[in-house]
C-alpha cells in the first residue's frame, strides 16, 4: 500500500510522523504551497494531546518549546472574575510545533506545489486529505491574532493564560517562550470600539503593526458534522478537513495531532490493507467521532457564552462562573475517544 497525504499542516505531518515512527515509509506528502507555511500564531495543546505527543516521540521536544500552565484567568470586560484550574496545557508557537513534526520525517518525502484534487486521486492508493478547513458553516465571527514581544514593563497578567469576555467579542492572551505574547481576538463585527478595547488591554508597542494584524482578519467557519470519510467514501479526511471547530475550546491543533496517531493505528491494525474498508473504519472511528462532535458543539456554546451582549444575561453568566466552573474532564481525560 502507498499513502498520499495532501497538506503539510499539523494533521498531515502528524500522520507522516506517526507512520515513520511505526516504520512505514511508503508515503508522500503533497503540499500546494511552494514551502512549509510559516504563520505568526500560536496554539494551546490540551492535556488530552499528551498521549499523542508521547506516541509520536515528541513530548520532551514540545515541552522544551512551550510554556506550561494549569490555570486560566477569566475576566468579564476588564473585571477579574476567577482563576480556574485547567489540566496541564502547553502554549507553543505553531512554527515550532511544525518544525518538531518535520524533525521526525524524511523531508524529501514532501512534494511542494502539488494541489489536492478530489477527482484526480488514484484508486489503488490511500489518499488522505489534510488540507485544512473549508466550506464550513459561517459562524458570523471573524478572528485576528498575533505574536508580539513582551517588554520588561508589561503587566504580569500577560505571563498567564487569560480570557477577556466582552459583549460581541472576546480576547485570549497567553505567554510563549522567549518572552513573547500570543493573542487571539474574535468578534462578531469589526467595530472601532472593540478594536480600541483590545488595543487598551494589549497596549501594543507599534500601533501600525497592530492595525495591520487586525485588518488581516479571517472568517471563522465550523463543520456541522465531523466525518473522516468524504462523500464518496474514497478519501480519508483528517484535521480541520474532517472536523473544523470554532477556536473557543482551543482543540483544533490538539485533535489534528491526535488524528495522525489515531489513523496510523487503524492502518497498522489492518496491516495496511489497500482498500480501506468503510464499514470497518466507521466502526473503528465511531466513538472518536462522538467526541469530535461534542467538542464542535461545546465550542459553539462557548462562542455564545463568551460574547453575550445582553447585560442581564451576562451578569448571570458572571455570577455562575464565579461560583461554579464547568469541568472539562470529559475532554482532557479523553485522549482519542469519547
Ligand atoms: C484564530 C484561531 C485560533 C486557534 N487557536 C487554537 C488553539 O489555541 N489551540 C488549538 O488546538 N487550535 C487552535 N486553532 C486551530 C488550529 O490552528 C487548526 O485546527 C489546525 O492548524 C488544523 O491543522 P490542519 O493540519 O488540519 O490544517 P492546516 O493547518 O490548515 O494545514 C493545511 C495544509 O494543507 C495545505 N493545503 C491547503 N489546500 C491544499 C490542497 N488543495 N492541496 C495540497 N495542500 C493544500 C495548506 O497550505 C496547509 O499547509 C485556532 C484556529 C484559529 C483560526
Amino acid at each position: 500500500m502507498s499513502i498520499n497525504i495532501y497538506g503539510a499542516g499539523i494533521a498531515g505531518l502528524s500522520l507522516a510522523a506517526s507512520l515513520s515512527a511505526n516504520r512505514f515509509e511508503n508515503y508522500k506528502i503533497f503540499e500546494k504551497a511552494s514551502e512549509i507555511r510559516k504563520s505568526d500564531t500560536a496554539v494551546q495543546l490540551g492535556f488530552n494531546s499528551f498521549k499523542a505527543l508521547k506516541d509520536l516521540g515528541i513530548m520532551e521536544l514540545v515541552k522544551n518549546k512551550s510554556i506550561a500552565t494549569n490555570s486560566l484567568n477569566i475576566y468579564s470586560k476588564n473585571n477579574f472574575l476567577k482563576k480556574t484550574c485547567i489540566k496541564g496545557t502547553l502554549l507553543i508557537q505553531r512554527n515550532d510545533l511544525i518544525e518538531i513534526l518535520l524533525s521526525k520525517i524524511d523531508t524529501n518525502k514532501i512534494v511542494f506545489n502539488k494541489k489536492f484534487s478530489n477527482e484526480k486521486t488514484s484508486k489503488t492508493d490511500l489518499n488522505v486529505d489534510a488540507t485544512g478547513g473549508r466550506d464550513g458553516v459561517d459562524s458570523g465571527r471573524i478572528a485576528s491574532w498575533g505574536v508580539s514581544n513582551l517588554t520588561a514593563d508589561n503587566d504580569k497578567i500577560f505571563k498567564e493564560l487569560n480570557l477577556f469576555m466582552f459583549p460581541g467579542m472576546h480576547l485570549v492572551t497567553y505567554p510563549l517562550i522567549a518572552n513573547q505574547l500570543s493573542w487571539t481576538y474574535i468578534r462578531k463585527s469589526n467595530t472601532k470600539k472593540n478594536n480600541n478595547i483590545v488595543k487598551d488591554i494589549l497596549s501594543p508597542n507599534n500601533d501600525d503593526n497592530f492595525d495591520a494584524l487586525i485588518n488581516k482578519s479571517m472568517k471563522l467557519q465550523y463543520k456541522n458534522k465531523c466525518n473522516y470519510l468524504n462523500d464518496n467514501k474514497k478519501v480519508l479526511e483528517i484535521g480541520d478537513a474532517a472536523h473544523q471547530f470554532l477556536p473557543h475550546l482551543a482543540q483544533g491543533a490538539t485533535q489534528s495531532l491526535i488524528d495522525g496517531v489515531f489513523i496510523s493505528e487503524y492502518l497498522i491494525k489492518n496491516k495496511f490493507d489497500e482498500n480501506i474498508n468503510n464499514q470497518k473504519f466507521s466502526d473503528f472511528a465511531r466513538r472518536r467521532l462522538q467526541l469530535l462532535n461534542k467538542i464542535s458543539f461545546q465550542s459553539r456554546i462557548n462562542a455564545e457564552v463568551f460574547q453575550i451582549e445582553n447585560k442581564i444575561i451576562s451578569d448571570i453568566r458572571d455570577f455562575v462562573i464565579r461560583f461554579n466552573t464547568p469541568s472539562y474532564n470529559w475532554l482532557f481525560n479523553s485522549y482519542y475517544e469519547a
